[in-house]
């Protein structure tokens, strides 16, 4: 693809945002930085960029192949990637298989406890608050995001949930949690954006219930690296 890289637009925790010579189009770079507890913690997870980017790519390309509309364009590098232009819906929208971190924490439920059906939930993008859970009617009120497009956001979420989840069992891997992120195109239109990688889920190996995924570093079980690398070794391995 010809465009080129301009100003950084935006650098989060573990991404940075550059516009390009194309206003349709922006160029995502993931870094190895990993924070934990809105910030209170930090730390390097040596190779993480690499994987989570490329990692992110495979999930969007069969995310898209099943039907789920989403930012990905064009693989730029190890670390860089093309993605369509949006303005970022500023919810945390959540999928819970099984319960574990703050949903055990906030209901006194075990971790590990598999829930009757999937859970939805969504959080408010705001740091200052600390990301505060957020309902569907808060969210209307508020203007964060109209009806329509949260009956978008919710279709897709539980649509992700069901490829992800199918994929993951075949790889030997339960897929507890994740979280996911909506953009709105120029047109309206709802895609999903951000990441899909150990930053961003919960991945259990289904044989040990051995965590594989940032867990690791938020609760320093050690190996953080090593997790990393298996759930892309298994992912490249289908
Ligand atoms: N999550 C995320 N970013 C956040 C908060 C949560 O990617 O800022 C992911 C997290 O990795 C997990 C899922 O969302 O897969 C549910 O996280 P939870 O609400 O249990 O919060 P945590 O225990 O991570 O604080």
């Amino acid at each position: 693809m010809n465009i080129s890289k301009l100003q950084q637009r935006y650098e989060g925790k573990a991404k940075k945002v550059f516009a390009t010579s194309d206003p349709s189009y922006y160029i995502v770079e993931y870094k190895d930085d990993a924070t934990a507890f809105n910030g209170l913690k930090h730390g390097t997870i040596s190779g993480k960029g690499i994987i989570n980017n490329k990692m992110s790519n495979m999930m969007f390309k069969l995310l898209e192949k099943n039907g789920v509309k989403t930012h990905f364009v064009e693989q730029l590098n190890d670390r860089e990637t093309v993605v369509k232009a949006v303005e970022i819906v500023p919810l945390e929208i959540i999928i819970r298989n099984v319960a574990a971190g703050s949903f055990s924490k906030r209901y006194g439920v075990e971790e590990g406890r598999e829930l009757i059906c999937p859970t939805l939930e969504f959080s408010l993008k705001n740091d200052a608050l600390n990301d505060p859970l957020i309902n569907d009617s808060h969210i209307i009120a508020l203007g964060v995001a109209t009806e329509k497009e949260l009956g978008e956001i919710r279709e897709m979420a539980y649509k992700v949930n069901e490829v992800l989840k199918k994929f993951f069992a075949g790889i030997g891997v339960k897929l507890i949690d994740f979280k996911i992120e909506a953009g709105r195109l120029k047109d309206g239109s709802i895609i999903l954006a951000d990441e899909i990688s150990p930053d961003t889920c919960r991945f259990w190996d289904a044989k040990t219930n051995e965590k594989l995924d940032k867990d690791r570093f938020r609760r320093d079980l050690g190996g953080v690296e090593e997790a990393y690398q298996e759930i892309f070794k298994r992912i490249n391995n289908v």
